[in-house]
């Protein structure tokens, strides 16, 4: 069976050059071939021997997603991509231009198994898990198309990353090589909904990633509506796991706190988040809920929701609101791929 050798690093590629009796540096040109020159014809890598290409194509190849819709909001501030990848799954992501650079969003599954009740992406379940090469071929498609640097990497898009620990593990060292994108790693946010054990884990790696924390609820009852997968956790063991991250990585956590009408967006709701979060340092991040064809859910008046705000800043906590980008082009999880399913379909 041929090898996809796409999401290999330069160790891996090495491994196998060697090992099939190639000389060590012919293992480097690859890598540069496929990462930096954006070449994917073995037949024009001409640097290598044609004994060489003779032999990548007959065992290697190269596993790319195609691009199959693209979207662009009105100030080009937020592009979509639709990609379908090798055994036809579909994956989103989103590139969003802001002033310090682009940051893009990727996804880390194709479905995912949470089932948090106001998200698109998790609507028919988890369907796989994608690997470390597809995930880094999302920021690939966004360069092949505009030639675009990249500042900072949110994971964020459909998927849990803490369920898919090790391929997501391996996507953010492929990043970081300075010999492919050299994003720093405090430029690269891995966005969870709280898989306790696996934020412990990630705290031990000493790497200095950003945690976001999708708590969206100051307690128990209405996480676990709202986020059924923390049945499993109890909220108080999200902040300790969050504390503990600090404390390894010395980075903050963000919390991201969806904001719905009549479900979580109360004064009460507000003080009782304070409380629970205590004098931790974080950052909390307030997100208006972004309201989906499927589900039900408002935004809370605009004076409800900087009136939560304010009693946050009030007992000192750093809080923001975040800025809708993309929404006319259905840039909120898993939109764009539901509504490409359904003219399909
Ligand atoms: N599983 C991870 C990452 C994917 S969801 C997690 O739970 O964090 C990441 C974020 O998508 C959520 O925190 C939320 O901020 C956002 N999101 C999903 N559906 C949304 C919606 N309908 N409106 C607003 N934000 C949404």
């Amino acid at each position: 069976m041929k090898r996809n050798i796409w999401g290999l690093n330069l160790q891996e590629l090495e491994t196998w050059v060697v090992g099939n009796g190639f000389p060590r540096f012919r293992a480097k040109q690859l890598r540069d071939y496929l990462y930096k020159r954006h070449i994917f014809h073995f037949d024009e890598m001409t640097q290598f021997s044609q004994k060489m290409r003779d032999w990548l194509k007959e065992n290697g190849q190269i596993d790319k997603p195609v691009i199959i819709s693209r979207a662009q909001s009105d100030d080009e501030k937020t592009i979509k991509l639709l990609l379908k990848l090798k055994d036809g799954s579909l994956v989103e992501t989103v590139c969003m231009c802001h002033h310090y650079g682009n940051s893009i969003c990727v996804s880390t599954q194709v479905g995912c198994a949470m089932g948090c009740i106001f998200c698109a992406s998790t609507r028919k379940g988890l369907e796989r898990n994608l690997t470390a090469g597809e995930i880094l071929a999302q920021m690939y498609a966004f360069k092949e198309l505009y030639d675009i640097p990249f500042h900072s990497i949110v994971l964020m898009g459909a998927g849990e990353p803490l369920t898919n620990y090790k391929e997501v593990l391996h996507f953010i060292h492929l990043a970081n090589d300075p010999e492919l994108l050299n994003i720093s790693y405090r430029n690269i946010t891995i966005s969870t909904c709280g898989i306790v054990p696996q934020i412990y884990r990630l705290a031990d790696e000493n790497i200095p990633i950003t945690l976001a924390i999708s708590l969206h609820a100051p307690n128990d009852r209405i996480r676990n509506v709202l986020v059924p997968i923390s049945k499993n956790f109890r909220i108080k063991d999200v902040v300790s796991a969050a504390e503990y991250y600090f404390k390894k990585t010395k980075r903050r956590v963000t919390f991201e706190y969806i904001l719905i009408k009549d479900m979580n967006a109360s004064v009460e709701n507000a003080k009782e988040l304070c409380r629970l979060i205590g004098k931790m340092p974080c950052h909390i991040n307030l997100i208006p809920i972004n309201s989906t064809e499927h589900i039900k859910l408002y935004p809370p008046e605009w004076k409800e929701i900087k009136r939560f705000q304010d009693i946050l800043l009030k007992k000192g906590k750093e809080t923001t609101v975040r800025k809708q980008m993309g929404d006319e082009i259905q840039a909120a999880c898993g939109q764009l791929k539901r509504r490409y399913l359904n003219s399909v379909t």
